[in-house]
C-alpha cells in the first residue's frame, strides 16, 4: 500500500478557488465604508469649523487631494507587496523545476546505464509493459517502443509458459506478503538466443489505485556460465568428460539407497584398460588421452541413460547399472567388453590402435550393501579378470560379502 499523507493547512486553502473572490471582496468593502465614512465625517466636520464658503471651497479641495493621496500610498503598498509576492513566487517555481529537471537528467542517466532495464509494468498474464528503459534494446534485442503496450510482443511471449506460471505464482506470493521479489529464469531475445536474467520488483499501487510492479531485469548468462562451469569442474573428470570419483561415489550411494527402498538389484561393473602402459609407452601420452576420451564415448553410448558412468582415476571406469541382477549384469558386461574389442581406438593421429578391457562385477544385494564394499568386491573381481588373462568378465564371489560385512 502507498503510505497517504495528510493534507496541510495549505494545500486546503490552494484547493479552495473561492479564497481569493472572498478576501478581494472584502477588502473593496473595507475601501468603499472607509471612503464613504471619510467623506460624510470629514463633510460635516469641515463645515461646522469652515462656515466660510470660500475657505470652505478650498478645504474641500485640500480634503480630496488628501483622499486621493492616501488612497495612493495604500495601492501603491498593497500593489508593491502583491509583485514581491509574486517575484518570490516565480523564483520558487524556477528554481523547483531547474530542481525537478536536474532529478529527471539524474534519474535518466542512471536508468540508460543499468546493466539491464528498468520497468514498471501491468501485474497480468503478458506482463504489459507500461514504461521500460533503453536497456530494453540490450537485454532483449526489442526496442523499448515494441515492448511497450505489447506492440510488438508481450514480455511474457519471451519466457516460456512453464516459467510464467511459476513467475506468475512467486509475484502473487511477494504481493499478498507485501514483499518485493527476486526472479531468475530464462529469456528468448528477438534473435532467438537465450539468456538467464535475474529480476528485483514490487507492487506498487498508483494514483488511480490500479495496482503496476516496478523493478529491474539483469543479464545474468555470465554468472550462469560460471556456476555451470564451476558445478562441471566439481563434479566431472577435466579429461574425459566423465563423472569424477568423488561424484561418481555420490552417485553410488544415492543409486544403492534407491534400490534399497525400492528393493531392486543393481550392478557396478569395474573396468580396467589391459596393457594400457604399453600405448603411453609406444605412442605417446597424448595418444594414450585421446584413446581415454574415446574409449569414455564408448562406454558412455553403450549403456542405457540411466546408468552412471564414471572415471575414478588413470584408466579405471565404474559403471553404475541400476535394476541389473546377476545375470543381466554378466550379459552387459560381456556385452561391453566385446565391443571394446571390436573397435580400433583412435591415437588421434588418424591411426588407431586395438584394446580390450578386463571388467569384474558385483551386485547388490548379492555382494555386499554398501557402496564401498560393492566397490572393493568389483576392483578385486576385475584383478581376478587380469589373472585369467585379462580380456575377460568376471563376477565377484559371493563369500566376498562374509568377508567384507
Ligand atoms: P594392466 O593390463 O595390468 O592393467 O596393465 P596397464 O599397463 O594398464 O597397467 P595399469 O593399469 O597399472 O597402468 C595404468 C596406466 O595408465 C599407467 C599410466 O601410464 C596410464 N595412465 C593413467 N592415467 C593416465 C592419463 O590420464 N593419461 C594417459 N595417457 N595415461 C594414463
Ligand atoms: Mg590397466
Ligand atoms: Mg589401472
Amino acid at each position: 500500500m502507498e503510505p497517504s499523507w495528510p493534507k496541510s493547512q495549505g494545500t486546503n486553502r490552494l484547493n479552495d478557488n473561492r479564497t481569493p473572490l472572498r478576501r478581494a471582496g472584502w477588502v473593496a468593502l473595507a475601501y468603499l465604508l472607509a471612503g464613504f465614512a471619510w467623506i460624510a465625517f470629514s463633510d460635516s466636520l469641515a463645515e461646522a469649523w469652515f462656515p466660510d464658503p470660500k475657505t470652505l471651497s478650498v478645504i474641500q479641495t485640500w480634503k480630496g487631494s488628501f483622499f486621493v493621496l492616501i488612497t495612493g500610498v495604500i495601492l501603491f503598498s498593497v500593489m508593491l507587496r502583491q509583485l514581491t509576492k509574486d517575484r518570490v513566487l516565480l523564483k520558487l517555481q524556477h528554481r523547483q523545476r531547474e530542481a525537478l529537471r536536474e532529478r529527471e537528467r539524474q534519474l535518466q542517466i542512471l536508468m540508460d546505464n543499468l546493466p539491464g532495464m528498468a520497468y514498471r509494468c501491468l501485474y497480468d498474464r503478458d506482463w504489459t509493459m507500461k514504461f521500460v528503459s533503453q536497456g530494453c534494446a540490450k537485454l532483449t534485442g526489442f526496442e523499448p517502443n515494441e515492448l511497450v503496450d505489447n506492440c510488438v510482443t508481450s514480455y511474457a511471449a519471451l519466457v516460456s509458459d512453464a516459467d510464467n506460471q511459476q513467475l506468475f505464482e512467486q509475484v502473487r506470493v511477494a504481493l499478498e506478503k507485501e514483499e518485493s521479489f527476486s526472479l531468475e529464469y530464462e529469456v528468448t531475445r528477438k534473435d532467438g538466443s537465450r539468456i538467464w536474467v535475474w529480476e528485483r520488483g514490487r507492487g506498487v499501487r498508483g494514483e488511480d489505485g490500479s495496482l503496476h510492479l516496478e523493478g529491474i531485469i539483469l543479464d545474468i548468462s555470465g554468472r550462469k556460465a560460471l556456476e555451470s562451469e564451476l558445478e562441471q569442474m566439481a563434479t566431472r573428470d577435466p579429461l574425459t568428460g566423465l563423472l569424477n570419483r568423488r561424484e561418481m561415489s555420490r552417485v553410488l550411494e544415492e543409486e544403492l539407497q534407491r534400490a534399497r527402498r525400492y528393493q531392486r538389484p543393481m550392478a557396478v561393473l569395474w573396468i580396467d584398460f589391459d596393457h594400457f602402459k604399453e600405448v603411453n609407452d609406444t605412442y605417446g601420452h597424448a595418444a594414450g588421452d585421446s584413446v581415454l576420451r574415446s574409449m569414455s564415448r564408448l562406454l558412455l553410448a553403450s549403456v542405457r541413460s540411466v546408468d552412471s558412468v564414471g572415471r575414478f582415476g588413470g584408466e579405471e571406469f565404474v559403471i553404475a547399472l541400476p535394476e541389473m541382477d546377476l545375470d543381466k549384469a554378466y550379459e552387459t558386461g560381456e556385452r561391453l567388453r566385446l565391443k571394446v574389442e571390436e573397435t580400433p581406438q583412435p591415437l588421434g593421429d588418424g591411426r588407431t590402435v586395438p584394446l580390450t578391457i578386463s571388467i569384474g562385477i558385483s551386485v547388490y544385494p548379492d555382494h555386499g550393501q554398501g557402496a564401498a564394499v560393492l566397490c572393493a568386491a568389483a576392483d578385486r573381481a576385475m584383478y581376478l579378470a587380469k589373472k585369467r588373462g585379462r580380456n575377460c568378465v568376471t563376477m565377484a564371489h559371493l563369500h566376498d560379502q562374509v568377508h567384507n560385512e
